[in-house]
């Protein structure tokens, strides 16, 4: 039930987010079809320049972002676009009730018997005529000017939001999940984007029109204007907070109802397999049927308090009528009212009771609105938890000592996972971590990369606190090879080139070529140009790590840091691996993750480190003469090795297991 449960959250509607829903990279780009190029360049003759902007980037909170996130706040940016919009919201509205005002006056001045004058009717039919032209381009620069307005604003709020995610530390990203922060940037995004395109303006114009309505009414007669007041006023507001508090109750129930539609959707697609092979087709039918049936039924309870709200008001409307007729008809035939201001309290009657209705139905919009810029605004109050303190030093050129001075850490407070760690690594040195899983060795190797910090003790390259030095510095000079390397939709070659844009292709098939990577190119279709589709799922595991040894060769970091993979690889592509290991870690300071001994067995140093502590230290021949933790787990592999495979089992599977 709860798979990707957190991607719709209530008031969410989050119809978008939910798991997965990043992985889309989309159809690859076929070019423009020859027939459509002279339309193409066309638009882009007159399309103005937009220059790419240049972005200072600070881990640092922006200066400024302690201002939290409001609608005003948006909007307020735009001052001049604003004042259009609310100058032509004005207009409509004005414009827009000239109509009943206007026919009153002809018929009192033109159509009354003794008083026929045909050039009179015509000249205010005219004028009626004028002002439905005036409303309709007021309303059409309106719609335009709140439009844009809403794009822009958009526009701000999804880059200020992705700026914000990428100065988030890693903390972040394990514990909130991604489909939470999609359906930040999908649906509460959209449900923004809809209020401020109509919603707002609307809201003002329906307003501003009851207040005009109202104004008028009570310049035309001020007692007839009380009795409408006195008796449509209260029934309305009763009618209309009954409906508020019924829909938005009904809206919730609907957008929980549509959430666990599409999580139970997607639970049994994901589980698809495990479904069949357990014969629970029948089962999730069953139990689809009810999720939708719970839906159904909100639906019903919708339209069931709409159908009473609309009509309500509207048979309201018709009863205020039929008394004003009685009232002011008693006072047309005493002379106390003119014949066309009665037909023009009529008409403004009926007009009164649409921007009611249409400000309670939207008011859900508003609503939707405000729960959306709640939750961004809670996004963008997260604070990056790895920061740089005020002059925070520029990390100059290193040599590559690493050690980490009586290091704890603990992700979530009170749970330490590292204790009182003491390692020195000496420049140009090949450590191997190992250890059974759940050790520590990645957090160790987190430590270095500074996507933490220890909880108490130092980490220090060449002496310096890490925790004093700027990331950006601290980062070039890194390289990091993850577990399962991330690919990126593009070329290969962009790929390789990722830690450093502007390296030539000189240097990238230089790269390639020193890790062994070119005998894979070259069987590819467009070689280095090749593009990468959904994250290299077409290509070998074995493919996918030399891009992303090449891609940390090409940045000739000082210091490495890998994560052998764990996959299971053929013997040709460990090979070839292991080949480009040792290009790799020549002349440089690298921690080694190591998974299998084979590998920690050709590093200078082996660290064997089981809850959150180091265990023994040493290189290879010294911890198998020590006879310690190592030695059993070699002694174990060397058996077993020498039954199996030539890779060895699995660090991680055997001696040290717990
Ligand atoms: P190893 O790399 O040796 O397998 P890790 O460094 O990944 O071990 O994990 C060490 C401990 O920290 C484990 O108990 C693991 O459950 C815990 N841990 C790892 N990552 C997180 C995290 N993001 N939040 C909370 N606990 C974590």
């Amino acid at each position: 039930m709860a798979w990707g449960g957190g991607g719709y959250g209530p008031g969410g509607g989050g119809f978008h987010g939910g798991p997965g829903a990043g992985t889309a990279t989309g159809l690859p780009f076929e070019g423009i079809p020859p027939e459509r190029q002279a339309g193409v360049d066309r638009i882009l003759a007159d399309e103005p320049d937009h220059a790419e902007p240049t972005v200072s980037f600070t881990h640092r909170p922006a200066p400024g972002s302690d201002r939290r996130l409001t609608l005003w706040m948006l909007l307020t940016r735009y001052p001049g676009r604003m004042a259009a919009a609310g100058l032509l919201v004005v207009v409509t509205a004005l414009s827009a009730q000239a109509g009943p005002k206007l026919t009153g006056l002809a018929i009192d001045k033109g159509m009354l018997p003794g008083h026929h004058h045909m050039g009179t009717v015509v000249v205010i039919a005219g004028l009626y005529l004028l002002a439905l032209v005036a409303t309709a381009l007021a309303q059409r620069s309106q719609v335009r000017v709140s439009g844009r307005l809403a794009a822009w604003v958009m526009n701000d709020l999804r880059v200020k939001i992705f700026t914000h995610l990428q100065r988030l530390s890693l903390d972040f990203y394990t514990e909130e999940k991604a489909g939470v922060i999609m359906s930040r940037m999908t649906s509460d995004i959209e449900n923004l984007q809809q209020l401020l395109q109509d919603g707002l303006a609307q809201f003002a114009v329906q307003g501003l029109t009851m207040v005009v309505i109202t104004a008028v009414l009570f310049t035309m007669n001020v007692r007839l204007a009380l009795v409408t007041v006195v008796l449509v006023v209260p029934i309305l507001t009763l009618m209309s907070m009954w409906f508020r508090r019924a829909s938005e109750q009904g809206y919730d129930k609907v957008r929980d109802g549509i959430a666990n539609v599409l999580s139970d959707l997607s639970e049994s697609l994901h589980g698809v397999r495990v479904v069949a092979a357990h014969n629970r087709q029948r089962h999730n039918v069953v139990h689809h049927r009810n999720v939708v049936g719970r839906y159904r039924a909100a639906n019903y309870y919708t339209a069931e308090i709409n159908a009473i709200y609309g009509p309500g008001t509207q048979l309201l409307g018709i009863l205020g009528q039929a008394v004003l007729l009685a009232i002011g008809g008693d006072m047309v035939v005493h002379h106390q009212l003119t014949l066309g201001t009665l037909v023009a309290f009529l008409l403004y009657l009926s007009r009164f009771f649409q921007p009611i209705q249409l400000l309670v139905q939207q008011y859900n919009l508003y609503q939707q609105g405000q729960a959306s810029i709640n939750k961004l605004r809670g996004l963008l109050d997260v604070q990056p938890s790895v920061t740089e303190v005020p002059g925070a030093l520029e990390l100059p050129p290193i040599k590559g000592s690493i050690s980490f001075e009586r290091v704890s850490f603990a992700y979530e407070p009170g749970l330490e996972v590292l204790h009182d760690v003491d390692i020195l690594i000496r420049p140009g040195e090949t450590v191997a971590f190992v250890g059974p899983t759940g050790a520590g060795k990645s957090t160790l190797a987190k430590l270095v990369t500074r996507f933490y910090d220890p909880t108490a003790g130092r980490v220090l390259i060449d002496q310096h606190d890490l925790r004093g030095v700027t990331l950006s510095s601290l980062r070039r000079q890194l390289g990091v090879v993850p577990q399962e390397p991330f690919l990126f939709a593009g070329a290969v070659r962009d790929n390789v080139a990722f830690a450093r844009a502007d390296a030539s292709d000189a240097e990238v098939e230089q790269a390639v070529r020193a890790v062994g990577l070119d005998e894979v190119v070259d069987r590819l279709p467009l070689g280095l140009d090749t593009l990468v589709h959904e994250r290299g799922q077409t290509l070998s595991s074995g493919e996918r790590q030399l891009i992303a040894l090449a891609r940390a060769f090409l940045a000739q970091p000082r210091v490495l840091v890998l994560d052998e993979a764990t996959s299971n690889l053929d013997l040709q592509s460990e090979t070839r691996i292991e080949h480009a290991l040792d290009v790799l870690l020549a002349g440089r300071t690298a921690i080694l993750i190591a998974h299998r001994l084979s590998t920690a067995r050709k590093a200078d140093r082996i660290v064997v480190i089981d809850g959150g502590r180091v265990v023994e230290a040493g290189t290879h021949d010294e911890l198998v003469t020590a006879g310690g933790r190592y030695a059993e787990m070699y002694d174990t592999w060397a058996t077993q090795g020498a039954i199996g495979q030539g890779a060895g089992p699995e660090v991680a599977g055997n001696g040290l297991q717990r």
